[in-house]
């Protein structure tokens, strides 16, 4: 737009045509799910968690992992966490019978276990890795924003520690997005996480009384389709 515009132009409009403009241009570029911070870090509000990998790097290169960011205790940690839903939503997929998989077999890429979150606008979250049976709402139900979802874990194909790989869908295409959080020590860089960072979730008003450890749930009858997980393994193999 601006390409067509000569430079008398400009200055004959003046600067009213070129805030204008300018608003046009922003307007135009911004993905829609960058417009609000409507995401918060997904555990438990006074923690920190650690950034094994983040967006663009190692396996998080495909369509539907391009934004995602592998959560873990901590660098060297192998401990799981209670992962929490990072908006408000339905639960529109669980999947939970797998087991543990052997480290960095592209074998089990179907059996990793995982949430997924429908926001009611398009977006969705996925939290995927999961361990098996530790998923705490059903499908179908309604998950406030910090409600518990299950552990974090090393089921499907994963290189390095157990862990949570996260990332905000649109629920139609499985395209990955690149959003921003609300918590507050996101700030220092704009709401987005840099790998090899603690980020602290905000210490809310709200206390949860479900916590580690899980108590191990049968589940009656959950369908052996193939899960339409991403074709990405998570974990730290290729992070820098
Ligand atoms: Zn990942």
């Amino acid at each position: 737009m601006a390409q067509s515009v000569s430079k008398s132009a400009w200055l004959a409009a003046g600067p009213l045509a070129l805030a204008v403009v300018l608003l046009l241009a922003a307007s135009n570029d911004a993905p829609r799910a960058k417009a609000a911070p409507l995401f918060k870090l997904p555990w438990q509000p006074g923690l920190r968690m650690f950034v094994l990998q983040g967006p663009n790097q190692g396996t998080h290169a495909g369509y539907s992992s391009q934004y995602a960011y592998d959560f873990v205790p901590g660098p060297f940690s192998r401990e799981r966490f209670t992962v929490r839903a990072a908006r408000a939503g339905k639960v529109a997929k669980v999947v939970q019978q797998y087991a543990d998989s052997p480290d960095c077999n592209p074998s089990y890429n179907g059996e990793a276990n995982y949430v997924l979150l429908d926001h009611g606008d398009g977006l969705g979250t996925l939290y995927l890795h999961l361990t098996q049976k530790s998923v705490i709402p059903k499908a179908g139900a309604y998950v406030q924003q910090g409600d518990p979802l299950g552990q974090s874990g090393h089921t499907g194909y994963v290189c390095g520690p157990p862990h949570l790989h996260f990332t905000v869908l649109e629920l139609k295409t499985w395209k990955s997005l690149d959003v921003t959080f609300a918590d507050a020590d996101t700030l220092r860089d704009g709401g987005r996480l840099r790998v090899n960072q603690w980020y602290l979730a905000d210490a809310g008003a709200r206390t949860y009384t479900v916590d580690l450890p899980f108590v191990p749930r049968r589940i009656a009858s959950t369908p052996r389709t193939q899960p339409p997980t991403p074709a990405d393994p998570g974990g730290s193999a290729r992070a820098p």
